[in-house]
């Protein structure tokens, strides 16, 4: 399984290095096949030693340059970053992102060998229209993307599950899972919206989940490894 914790614009770099120091003393527990991945804020990127991969919540598609209150690869080398989320639906609705843009940072950072964690999701208005409606909304966000990409993993995230408390149900993940796990060409596909150490045992056994995209849940390190360490 895949545990991967979003911290978006939480913890400091003080609190992220002893956040990493807690969670990698525990992970000495996990199980050898589980990987573990930790976007932290930018501020809080380092070249942190344990047994988990660091990656950034964002970059901008270039090396370096005129991108004012952004970083780009040179700035990600410095702490050898290699490992990106792209599309989360807080980019596309927030900071207007579309998915023009998406799929050319995508583009980008797969010419740049990155292992891409790419977030698609639905609004509660589509969800309530039906699954075909759901599945069409999902497949056009894989305009532009390379399915076959081979550091590829997809985050299926229902906008409406997330942060909210209120997770996605075992019917409504599974068909979605099922239905994109034969989109994406079997590659590695992870549940998030309101993911934690409570349901974290009924979401992984769903089959067509390889893992969960974690927002609040991951923020304490203990909860986040309670979820890692689930029986
Ligand atoms: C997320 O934003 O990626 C997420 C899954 O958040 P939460 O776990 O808080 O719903």
């Amino acid at each position: 399984m895949i545990y991967a914790a979003n911290f978006k614009t939480n913890h400091t770099r003080k609190s992220t290095a002893l956040y990493m120091q807690t969670l990698n003393e525990k992970l000495r527990a996990k199980n050898p096949e589980d990987k573990v991945y930790i976007f932290p804020p930018s501020t809080a990127l380092e070249k942190y030693v344990g047994d988990f991969t660091v990656g950034t919540q964002n970059a901008y598609p270039a090396h370096n340059g005129a991108y004012t209150g952004e970083i780009g690869v040179e700035q990600l080398d410095e702490f050898d970053i290699k490992t990106i989320l792209i599309g989360h639906s807080e980019r596309r609705e927030l900071l207007n992102e579309s998915q023009e843009n998406v799929a050319a940072k995508f583009s980008f950072f797969k010419a740049q060998d990155f292992e891409i964690i790419y977030c698609i999701g639905e609004p509660l208005e589509v969800r309530e229209k039906g699954f075909e409606a759901v599945m069409k909304y999902l497949l056009a966000q894989f305009d532009g993307i390379d399915t076959e990409y081979e550091k590829l993993i997809v985050a299926y995230e229902p906008i409406w599950a997330i942060g909210t408390g209120r997770s996605a149900t075992v019917e409504e993940i599974s068909s979605t899972h099922r239905a994109l796990k034969k989109a994406i060409n079997e590659k590695p596909l992870l549940y998030g919206g309101s993911a934690k150490p409570a349901n974290i045992k009924e979401i992984t056994s769903i089959a067509g989940v390889d893992g969960v995209l974690v927002g609040s849940a991951s923020l304490d390190a203990e909860s986040f490894f309670q979820m890692i360490s689930h029986q």
